[in-house]
C-alpha cells in the first residue's frame, strides 16, 4: 500500500465551486477574485490580500514594491525552499544568508546584526515548515536598522505569534497554495499587507502594470501576467471555508505522529506550539541525532521509498544548491547548522486525510531502519 508525502483534500465543495464558475463569462479578474482576496485579507486579519498566479510571484512582486534592486543586500535564510531567496535574484538584489537556529530552523536572530552592511535594505525572514520566525527580535532589528521587514509566511497559513497571524508579522507577507500546502488553488499565492501603497503597487504589477482605474490599454510601469483565474480562486474560497476543519485535522495527524515517535532517542522530533506560538502544520519533519551521518539519513529515505513510503529531503540549503554554487562563492561549511540540520531531516507523508494506521505504518517502518541503521554501526 502507497503512502504518499502529502495529497491535496479536495470535497464536493471545491468541485462544485469550480464548476459553478465555468458557467459564467468570468473566468478571470471576476468575483471570485475579489471574494477570495477579501476572505483572505480578513482571515489573516490584514488590510490587503493580491492574489497571484504563485507564492514565488507573490515574494517577487513584495521585492519589487519596495524598490529593492541592484546593489541591494536582503538578509534571509539558507534553510527554506529557493523561491525565498530567488525572488532577490529576480531583482538583481543580494541575498545575504544568515545561520538558523537548530530547534526551530528558522533565522538565527543573533546572528543577524553582524551581516547588516550600509548596502542592507530589508531582512526577509521564512516561518520554515509553519513555525513562526521571532518576529519581535526581526522587527527590533529592522527598527533600529531601518530596514524593511518581509514574511516569508508561504508555509504558515493559520500559525499565529503572540496573537497575531502569520502573514502580517512584517511589512509584507505572503501564502502559497500548491498542492501540498495547507490550501490550494492548484497554483497561486497572495500578498498579505496593511501597506495601502504596497498592494496597488502589487496589484499593478501583477496586471501587466495597468492601474486599477485607468484604461486597460495603458501600462503605467513594468509589469507581468502574474493573475489568478476566477477558477483557482473559487477552488482556494472553497478550501478557505474549511479552514479550521484542515487545521486541525493536521493538527491531529501531527499529534498522532508525536505519540508514537515521542522517546525515540535516535531522532528529534518538530517542535509544538507554546504560550506564544499557534503552529500551522505545513509538513511533519524529524530529524537524525547528529550521531548520523546524511549517508544514514539517505539509506533510511530510500528503504521507506522502497516501502512505498513518500518521503523527502526537506531542505539542501540554498547556498549549496548547483546553481547558487555556480553563480556565487558559497561553500560547504559557510552555514553549519544549516547544513548539519539539512543532512539529516526526513519529511514524513503528512495531508489531512492521513490515516492513523497509515502513520502506523510509517513509524514502524521508520523504527526498524533506525534499529538497522544502528546496528550497521556496531
Ligand atoms: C511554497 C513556498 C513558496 C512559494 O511556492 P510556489 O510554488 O511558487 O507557490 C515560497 N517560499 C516557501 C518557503 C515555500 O514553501
Amino acid at each position: 500500500m502507497k503512502i504518499p508525502l502529502s495529497s491535496p483534500d479536495i470535497t464536493d465543495l471545491e468541485i462544485n465551486s469550480v464548476i459553478s464558475v465555468l458557467k459564467t463569462p468570468n473566468l478571470s479578474l471576476g468575483p471570485k477574485l475579489l471574494e477570495f482576496e477579501q476572505k483572505l485579507a480578513e482571515y489573516a486579519g490584514a488590510e490587503h490580500c493580491v492574489a497571484v498566479n504563485s507564492g514565488t510571484s507573490a515574494l517577487h512582486l513584495i521585492i519589487r514594491s519596495l524598490g529593492i534592486g541592484k546593489n541591494a543586500e536582503v538578509i534571509t535564510t539558507p534553510f527554506s525552499f529557493v523561491a525565498s531567496a530567488n525572488c532577490l535574484l529576480y531583482e538583481q538584489a543580494k541575498p545575504v544568508f544568515v545561520d538558523i537556529e537548530p530547534r526551530t530552523y528558522n533565522i538565527d536572530v543573533k546572528k543577524i546584526e553582524s551581516k547588516i552592511t550600509g548596502r542592507t535594505k530589508a531582512i526577509l525572514a521564512v516561518d520554515i515548515f509553519g513555525y513562526p520566525a521571532d518576529w519581535a527580535g526581526l522587527k527590533k532589528l529592522a527598527q533600529r536598522h531601518k530596514l524593511h521587514l518581509i514574511e516569508d509566511s508561504c508555509e504558515a497559513l493559520g500559525a499565529q505569534y503572540k496573537g497575531k497571524k502569520a502573514g502580517v508579522l512584517g511589512e509584507a507577507g505572503c501564502f502559497a497554495f500548491y498542492p501540498n500546502k495547507q490550501i490550494t488553488t492548484g497554483e497561486g499565492g497572495v500578498i498579505i499587507t496593511n501597506n495601502d501603497r504596497i498592494a496597488a503597487e502589487c496589484k499593478s504589477l501583477r496586471n501587466q502594470g495597468r492601474d486599477e482605474c485607468s484604461d486597460w490599454s495603458k501600462h503605467q510601469r513594468l509589469g507581468y501576467n502574474y493573475r489568478l483565474s476566477d477558477i483557482n480562486c473559487a477552488l482556494g474560497i472553497a478550501q478557505l471555508a474549511r479552514i479550521e476543519e484542515i487545521l486541525s485535522k493536521r493538527e491531529q495527524i501531527a499529534k498522532i505522529y508525536r505519540e508514537k515517535l515521542q522517546g525515540i532517542e535516535e531522532i528529534v522530533i518538530p517542535q509544538d506550539s507554546n504560550d506564544d506560538i499557534i503552529r500551522s502544520w505545513f509538513v511533519y519533519v524529524i530529524r537524525l541525532r547528529n550521531d548520523y551521518s546524511r549517508k544514514d539519513r539517505d539509506h533510511i529515505i530510500a528503504e521507506l521509498r522502497g516501502k512505498g513510503i513518500g518521503c523527502s529531503d526537506y531542505f539542501n540549503p540554498i547556498h549549496l544548491q548547483p546553481f547558487y554554487l555556480k553563480s556565487f562563492k558559497y561553500k560547504k561549511g559557510d552555514f553549519p547548522v544549516a547544513e548539519s540540520v539539512a543532512d539529516r531531516t526526513i519529511a514524513l507523508p503528512f495531508f489531512n486525510n492521513l490515516r492513523s494506521d497509515q502513520v502506523d505504518q510509517v513509524t514502524n517502518n521508520l523504527k526498524a531502519l533506525l534499529l538497522s541503521v544502528n546496528k550497521r554501526k556496531d
